[in-house]
């Protein structure tokens, strides 16, 4: 069933979701379940599964010189929200990423997307690979998150890439896109930023995720002026609980978010990083609380692997 259904089906009672990473290849899928089990409870409509840029690695070659061959550490994930659907009878989301794929590829992936019986697909550019300073696009891909709107919102009419099929079957995906509180790292200004969010909607997206933020009060603005511009589609707060002290360092490095000074003080005082966890699990209860109670119509965790915290929450809330 499509994200918005599943919306309006709860009759304004906030849903709870999740975000989960393929493991890295090589490793039991196993213990991608062994996470996700004790988070069933809470009923979850939906989960995500990200999609990992493609990198770099070096291979070493008889006569000593190094080759540079490209590789995905983490593939699959179209795979595992199939199995996830058929597992856990929930619908899956698979990130479609423009960064590492060609417009043809994409094309393949969202039917595989549609002969999966997947209902939604979570539409967004990529980061930079690890190597690279800014996101370059892939040659014969896209170049920003809209471009990909617009070919999902295509496909979903019969409009394939080199031709129009005029079947009954065509793909009818709900198209989620990535929305950011405290505006993407490279938008020239908040305000540009959602110009850009809103050509994401008007291409097609149905629905909004948030980037994690940790001031509720930085998700309320942002909805307000994303509703003051036009954008009338449901904005889901995305959250993620603290759980070692780097991430004081290495949130605001990563994704140029501010973490409120009172939740800096606390987890400064932690001992140790299960201190921090308990803070970042206390800090994530409030911030849910809240959002539950200003209507969020989901509230979505970034799970990151590790479903021991976010189960605490989820204890505390729903
Ligand atoms: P876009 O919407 O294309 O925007 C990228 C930048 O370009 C923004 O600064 C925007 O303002 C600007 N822009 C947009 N259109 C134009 C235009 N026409 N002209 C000029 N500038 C423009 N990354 C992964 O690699 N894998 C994942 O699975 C993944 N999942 C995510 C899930 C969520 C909920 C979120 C919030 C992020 C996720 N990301 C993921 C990270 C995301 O890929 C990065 O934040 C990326 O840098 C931007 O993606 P986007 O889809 O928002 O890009």
């Amino acid at each position: 069933m499509k994200v918005t259904e599943h919306i309006k089906q709860a009759n304004g009672k906030t849903l709870f979701s999740f975000e989960i990473i393929p493991p890295q290849k090589g490793q039991n899928i196993q213990e991608l379940y062994n996470n996700i089990d004790p988070l069933m409870e809470f009923k979850p409509p939906f989960i995500d599964v990200t999609t990992s840029r493609e990198e770099y690695v070096y291979i070493s070659k008889e006569n000593g010189l190094l080759e540079q061959k490209i590789t995905r550490m983490r593939p699959g994930t179209v795979g595992i929200c199939a199995s996830l659907k058929y597992k856990y009878n929930v619908d899956a989301i698979p990130h479609v990423l423009c960064g590492g794929f060609t417009k043809e590829e994409t094309e393949y992936v969202l039917l595989d997307c549609h002969y999966l019986g997947l209902d939604n697909v979570m539409a967004l550019r990529g980061d930079a690979m690890k190597q690279e300073k800014f996101f370059l696009a892939t040659k014969d891909g896209h170049k920003y998150a809209s471009e990909l709107v617009s070919q999902i919102k295509d496909l979903n009419s019969g409009k394939y890439l080199h031709e129009i099929i005029e079947t009954p079957y065509n793909s009818d995906f709900c198209i989620g896109v990535a929305g950011y509180p405290e505006k993407h790292l490279e938008a020239p200004s908040m305000d540009a930023d959602l110009r850009r969010l809103k050509e994401k909607v008007d291409a097609g997206a149905d629905y909004v995720v948030t980037q994690m933020f940790f001031d509720n009060k930085k998700y309320f603005d942002f909805v307000d002026k994303a509703r003051a511009i036009g954008i009338k589609v449901p904005i889901i707060p995305g959250i993620k609980p603290i759980a070692i002290k780097r991430h004081l360092q290495v949130l605001p490095q990563i994704f140029k978010l501010d973490l409120p000074e009172a939740l800096v003080l606390e987890v400064e005082k932690c001992k140790d990083n299960e201190q921090v966890r308990q803070v970042g699990v206390e800090w994530a209860i409030d911030q849910a609380k809240e959002l539950i109670t200003q209507g969020a119509p989901v509230v979505h965790f970034y799970s990151m692997g590790k479903s021991e915290n976010i189960k605490s929450i989820a204890s505390a809330v729903f």
